[in-house]
């Protein structure tokens, strides 16, 4: 609380009636200030007073990065979605539909073709909010579909990582994500087409192990955590403090992991700059 919440907002209530809803303001998960939704919504999710760049959805992403009218989804074919008829206190299955319906989408990845700064490019997200952005065969799946459709177009490919890592219930077919979507990348490779990832906070586990950590440029959004293994558990396994910021994006880009942080309101300007560099090259 402080005084927006006790001053400000009753004020506001006195002079216009009751209904104003309370989702007008968030609150910045690192200062702790109060933002109008509407400030915040214009600034891309990023807190005006201490720059922290706060969880910016999915579908709030591709209207951040690509040109008006130009993203069209590239959806994937039909695939076992319980692989080990698993269950843990609920059945995997449900859990599955239960995020559908909370999320609308499919699975923890989106993907798309379309245009940014008029160079034709083909983007994978991660939705966080389906089960941490985990995973497992669909993520693989629509990875290597999305990739396939690169190299049709002969475009560039990018992927947007903000996960949790492998996805439990999947098990070992999980993991099998991780050599298959790698494969992918090579195919990239093959073709000659530019592989970008776009960092955020988290990029951990066998995302960070696999395709994450093999763009030709990889870019980090500010104090995003990337790492295979949190701070928490290495500093209990090796009864080690660890460094300040060790695992953030600025760390890593001082010790050669990741080419360039860059804020999120630079971020369209600076990919249709690289897009268009590498288009010439080309
Ligand atoms: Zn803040």
């Amino acid at each position: 609380m402080n005084w927006l919440t006790n001053f400000v907002r009753p004020k506001i209530r006195a002079l216009i009636g009751n209904d104003v809803p309370d989702n007008l303001w968030d609150k910045c998960s690192k200062c702790g200030q109060m933002i109008f939704q509407k400030e915040l919504k214009a600034n891309f999710r990023v807190c005006p007073h201490c720059n922290n760049h706060m969880y910016l959805s999915v579908d709030e992403r591709i209207e951040m990065l690509f040109d008006k009218g130009t993203f069209v989804e590239i959806t994937n074919k039909r695939i076992v979605l319980d692989p080990l008829k698993f269950k843990d206190t609920k059945k995997y299955v449900d859990r599955l539909k239960q995020y559908k319906e909370k999320t609308k989408h499919n699975d923890s990845v989106v993907a798309g073709y379309g245009q940014i700064g008029g160079n034709k490019i083909v983007v994978l997200f991660f939705d966080f909010e389906f089960m941490g952005g985990s995973m497992g065969t669909y993520v693989g799946e629509l990875f290597i579909t999305a990739v396939d459709y690169a190299v049709k177009k002969g475009c560039a490919f990018m992927v947007v990582p903000c996960s949790g890592g492998a996805r439990m219930q999947e098990g070992i077919f999980s993991l099998m994500q991780m050599p298959r979507t790698t494969v992918a990348v090579n195919k990239l490779n093959e073709a000659g087409l530019p592989y970008i990832v776009l960092l955020t906070n988290p990029t951990t586990g066998g995302v960070s192990a696999s395709f994450a950590m093999l763009g030709d440029i990889h870019i980090a959004e500010p104090e995003a955590v990337i790492a295979f293994t949190g701070p928490r558990v290495i500093e209990s396994t090796i009864r080690e403090k660890l460094p300040d910021g060790f695992q953030r994006s600025e760390y890593l880009l001082k010790h050669g992991m990741v080419d360039m942080v860059v804020a999120r309101k630079e971020l369209k300007a600076t990919l249709s700059n690289i897009l268009s560099l590498l288009e010439q090259k080309r």
